[in-house]
Formats: C-alpha cells, sequence, structure tokens
C-alpha cells in the first residue's frame, strides 16, 4: 500500500510538472508570437508612413523620387498583406474553419502565372526564377492554398537565400514522384511533384526537423538579420495536407534548399499521360 501511494505521488508530481513546463513553453510561444508580429507589422507601417508623408510634405521633387516612393509604399503595403493573410490563414487552419475547394489545375501555365505574380518579391531580392515542368501536367489543387504556399516558400528564399541569386521551380510527375515517395514517407496517393530549390546557406539537419512547427525559426546569423514569426512553413504544411499533399525539405545537392511538395495529379489523366496509378 505505501509502495503504491509513493508510486502515485511520484506519477501525479511527474505529470504535473510535465503540464507546468508544457503551460510554460505555450506561453512563451505566444508572447514571442505577438512581439514577433508587432515588429513584422510595424516595420512596414512605420515605411508606408514615411515615405506618404515625404510624398504629402512635397520633398519628393522630380517625378523619378515621387515614383520612387510610390514603389516603397506598394511594396510594404505588399508586405504587410503578406503577413496578415498568414495570420488570417493560421488562425483558420488552427480552428479548422480553412475549407478547400479542390480543382483540375494545368501546371505549366499555373507555374508561369504564379511565378510572374511574385516578380516584385523576387525582383526586389534580385533573383531569378527558373521553372521547368512538363506539358499536360495536370494536378488536383486548391489555387489559392497552393498560391499561398509558393509565397511562403519563395519569400523564405528570398529572404534566407537571396546570395545565391537562383531559384529553381521543378515539376514533375508520377515515376520520378514515386521514388520521392518512398524517400519521404509521403502520400501513397501522390502522383505529381514541384522541387522549389535554391543556392542559399541550407538548413542544418537538426533545425531541418523542427521548421515546419508553428513559430519555430532557426536561432543563427542568417535568420537574426531576416523578420519572420515563424509561421510560413507551418502554414505551408497544413494547406499541403490539407489538399492532400504534402511539403518537405531535403539539402539541394551542390548547397541550399530544397523544398518538395507532392501533389495528387488528376486520375483521369493518369492513363493518358502513360502513368501507372497504383506506384
Ligand atoms: P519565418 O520565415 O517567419 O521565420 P518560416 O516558418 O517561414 O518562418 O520558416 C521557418 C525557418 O526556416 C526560418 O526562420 C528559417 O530559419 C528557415 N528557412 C526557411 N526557408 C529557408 C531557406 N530557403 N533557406 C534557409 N533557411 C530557411
Amino acid at each position: 500500500m505505501i509502495f503504491l501511494l509513493i508510486a502515485s505521488l511520484f506519477a501525479g508530481g511527474f505529470l504535473f510538472a510535465r503540464d507546468a513546463a508544457r503551460e510554460r513553453r505555450d506561453a512563451l510561444q505566444k508572447t514571442t508570437f505577438v512581439s514577433n508580429v508587432s515588429h513584422e507589422l510595424k516595420t512596414p507601417l512605420t515605411n508606408v508612413r514615411l515615405y506618404a508623408e515625404l510624398l504629402a510634405d512635397g520633398h519628393a521633387k522630380t517625378p523619378e523620387t515621387q515614383q520612387q516612393y510610390l514603389g516603397i509604399i506598394v511594396t510594404e503595403s505588399e508586405r504587410l498583406t503578406r503577413l496578415i493573410n498568414n495570420v488570417l490563414d493560421f488562425g483558420r487552419l488552427e480552428q479548422q474553419r480553412r475549407s478547400f475547394h479542390i480543382e483540375t489545375v494545368e501546371m505549366a501555365t499555373w507555374l508561369q502565372a504564379t511565378v510572374q505574380s511574385l516578380r516584385g518579391i523576387t525582383d526586389d531580392a534580385e533573383m531569378t526564377v527558373t521553372v521547368s515542368c512538363p506539358p499536360d501536367l495536370h494536378v488536383r489543387v486548391d489555387r489559392d492554398a497552393l498560391s499561398q504556399v509558393f509565397l511562403n516558400v519563395i519569400d523564405n528564399a528570398c529572404k534566407y537565400a537571396k546570395a545565391g541569386k537562383i531559384i529553381d521551380i521543378r515539376a514533375f510527375s508520377c515515376s520520378g514522384a514515386a521514388v520521392l515517395r518512398q524517400a519521404l514517407h509521403s502520400n501513397a496517393a501522390t502522383q505529381a511533384v514541384i522541387e522549389i530549390s535554391d543556392r542559399g546557406p541550407g538548413i542544418d539537419a537538426d533545425h531541418a526537423q523542427r521548421i515546419f512547427q508553428r513559430f519555430y525559426r532557426v536561432d543563427d546569423s542568417t535568420t537574426a538579420s531576416v523578420g519572420g514569426c515563424g509561421l510560413g512553413l507551418s502554414i505551408a504544411k497544413q494547406l499541403m495536407q490539407g489538399m492532400g499533399g504534402d511539403i518537405c525539405w531535403k539539402p539541394r545537392e551542390g548547397g541550399g534548399s530544397s523544398f518538395v511538395l507532392t501533389l495528387n495529379i488528376e486520375s483521369n489523366r493518369v492513363e493518358s499521360n502513360g502513368l501507372d496509378s497504383t506506384r
């Protein structure tokens, strides 16, 4: 009896200490998140206000300077929109209120349009984007969700891998995907892959396991100088899984990062593409 009493006291104490540690960690994550988001909001807002005031006070004398200030206002407001969309998406995903409207999308055309729509960010970072995609690759996705995933991954490449100058986007279907599926243990029904690779510093293996966790930021010199609140990749993961696909990280051969997106292919095209849908 005494032994049982002591054992249950120990077990109770252990559970209590574990819950208390988890609560402390959650509280710390929340405050870090709030301060990161506030900081992220403050910087573009300050810039928008500053350049709008300079314009209003007539400090931009030449049309070129006016254009330059207006350009900064547009870029900074786009940055604000991106952050707010991520926070809103994060809330919806956490509360399982995000619904997915899955439709068939022709990948090559979609990729060209998406890369074009991200030109503002990639041009600002002086990054060149290359795209390779076979014709007639049709995937089943929610367009908005996939755009948000692309935005988050490419925005990260521009933030952390700017020095590498190049982002390569490569899409391919089933046979290559089957190999990757095994390597990445991802969804068995997935039949298309998009790899987004940069030539930046890459990510250490121990950090790489955690970058898809919410609020997680690698604590090193690369991130210290760049803003962020650790939401982008956790949102990307939840969005990809919500569409029946997945996103993983692997080192790029020759240095840098590759983000590997796996997606469902349109099933009635599998045969016409000459692909084996059972793989
Ligand atoms: P945030 O960018 O707001 O910090 P993310 O969830 O988008 O949050 O990314 C998590 C972390 O993963 C980043 O803080 C960064 O350390 C690392 N990371 C993401 N993309 C890259 C990349 N392309 N190259 C190097 N590190 C990256």
